[in-house]
């Protein structure tokens, strides 16, 4: 089975996508997580990536869509994962549909975390002063929020046509939201 968690900077992604795929036991990919192992390894992919990440753009589709191939491609993913942070762009949800659909697989559930801009920003802040990520701060909050509503938005449009998508809200505790999703896929 293949999920997808999709939301806003802030939304809870990376945390309801571990839960989930802890109990599912699904291997959880999440670019983000990659991007900044690359970055701080120097290599490549991290060099390409910097300059996009710390003005909180998306790296460009001509850098990313190598990597989403290879990590689609890996045998522990073979019959399912939970995907953190991509498809986020018209042409990597295509790479993901294509990718699968040569496989007899789809994605099968796409979970959007909806969370109201003010709560996301308060989150944000909080999460700056803690962690310290490079694209924490105030400008590049503000630039990843503009481009989750230009770039990563319709993509809800796009699946929502295929009757995938749930809406699940936000806000409550940790443990709420994940029995709502469970709730939501039924196991
Ligand atoms: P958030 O959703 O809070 O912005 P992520 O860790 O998912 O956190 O993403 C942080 C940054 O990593 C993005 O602003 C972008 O620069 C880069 N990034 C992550 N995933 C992708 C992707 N699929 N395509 C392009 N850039 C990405």
């Amino acid at each position: 089975m293949f999920i997808l968690i999709l939301g806003a900077p802030g939304s809870g992604k990376g945390t309801q996508g571990r839960i989930l795929a802890e109990r599912l036991g699904l291997p959880k990919i999440t670019t983000g997580d990659i991007l900044r192992a690359a970055m701080k390894a120097g290599t490549p992919l991290g060099m390409q990536a910097k300059k996009f990440y710390d003005a909180g753009k998306l790296v460009p589709d001509s850098v990313v869509l190598g990597m989403i191939k290879d990590e689609l491609a890996r045998p522990e993913a073979k019959d399912g994962a939970v995907l953190d942070g991509f498809p986020r762009t018209a042409a990597q949800a295509e790479l993901v549909d294509k990718t699968l659909a040569e496989r007899m697989q789809r994605l099968n559930h796409i979970l959007l975390l909806d969370v109201t801009e003010e709560e996301l920003v308060k989150r944000l802040r909080a999460r700056a002063a803690t962690e310290g990520r490079s694209d924490d701060t105030p400008e590049a909050v503000a630039e990843r929020l503009r481009v989750y509503q230009m770039d990563t938005a319709p993509l809800i449009a796009h699946y929502t046509t295929r009757g995938i998508v749930h809406r699940v809200p936000g806000i409550g505790t940790v443990d709420q939201i994940a029995e709502e999703i469970k709730r939501i896929i039924g196991r």
